[in-house]
């Protein structure tokens, strides 16, 4: 019925669809992901000091307390980038200078 041609454009388009199918699966789950880690984690706004524009941040209570509790922003946050400790130290001052301000290089270290 099919020749050899459509056949393999036939499977061509199938494995398109459940390329499609897996990356729509794929992105649903690290957005579940997230949604679960995140869940209760505090949400709070900062205020750059420089050009006064507002960003959203999420912080990890656990972590917060430890860093409220004395911890230093690179212990408790090592796995995070600079630009977002950063905003945990501005959180905590109440002084924040945003990305886009920021005159800090950013690592991955
Ligand atoms: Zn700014």
């Amino acid at each position: 019925m099919f020749s050899e041609g459509s056949k393999e454009q036939l499977r061509l388009q199938w494995d398109s669809l459940e390329a499609d199918k897996q990356e729509a699966l794929a992105r649903i789950r690290a957005k579940k992901q997230r949604n679960l880690i995140t869940e209760d984690w505090l949400e709070t706004k900062l205020v750059c000091n420089n050009c006064a524009s507002e960003h959203d941040v999420l912080i990890d209570p656990v972590k917060w307390k430890e860093y409220a509790n004395g911890g230093y922003a690179q212990d408790v946050w090592s796995e995070a980038s600079k630009a977002y400790r950063e905003q945990m130290i501005g959180v905590r001052s109440g002084y924040h200078i945003c990305d886009d301000c920021g005159f800090w290089e950013d690592d991955d270290e």
